[in-house]
């Protein structure tokens, strides 16, 4: 396990505001209490961008959550936390998830210009804000999401990719952006080895 990684306060916030969205107020108690982190039980961290919080922190939550649902029924729900996550972030326009709001949704240019411009944002607010190294690439096909440090290397060893909230949360930033779905997809995970968590976004919806 890489050496834990402090965080914005606002990143570990407004996943919690998530996970309670999901869970109820009393599912996220118990999931908090299930990952050791009872000191956050009705006491979030404060909505600013100090690094007061840790990856590992941010990792068991996630990690809660898989295990209150069980494997099989953890992905659709952790999805869900992602989706709600970028709308938190929305709302709120935190700078955690880099958004420009509404002026970048309507701005003249091609859908995939306009995806390039958020998912642009995006890396910019992980490695400025969020303390999460994150390139953007690109080919004919696909964007491209690179992330060297991911949460997930946190948490236990898992047989397939397991970040499920990051491609909650493009796949919701997708379609508020395009009105469209798309079939995010993380491609490698850094638990399972991997050396980075790389996620595909592809230019085409479904
Ligand atoms: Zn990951």
């Amino acid at each position: 396990m890489p050496e834990d990684r402090k965080m914005p306060n606002d990143a570990l916030r407004l996943f919690f505001l998530a996970i309670e969205e999901v869970m109820g107020k009393d599912g996220m108690r118990a999931a908090l209490h299930g990952a050791k982190l009872d000191k956050y039980i009705d006491n979030y961290p404060p909505k600013n961008l100090e690094l007061g919080v840790s990856m590992s922190e941010y990792g068991l939550a996630e990690q809660a959550v898989e295990d209150f649902y069980g494997a099989r029924g953890a992905r659709a729900m952790l999805l869900r936390v992602g989706r709600a996550l970028f709308n938190y972030g929305m709302k709120e326009q935190s700078t955690v998830l880099g958004l420009a709001g509404q002026a970048l949704k309507l701005m003249p240019v091609p859908m995939t210009a306009k995806m390039k411009l958020l998912l642009e944002q995006m890396a910019a607010a992980g490695n400025k804000t969020v303390n999460q190294p994150v390139t953007l690439e690109e080919d004919a096909d696909a964007f491209y999401l690179v992330y060297s440090v991911c949460m997930c290397q946190y948490r236990p060893k898992h047989q397939n990719p397991c970040c499920y909230i990051t491609v909650g949360i493009l796949m919701e930033g997708m379609k508020w952006l395009t009105d469209k779905n798309f079939a995010v997809q993380e491609v490698t995970c850094a638990n399972l080895g991997a050396e980075s968590c790389r996620f595909k976004i592809p230019k085409t919806p479904e």
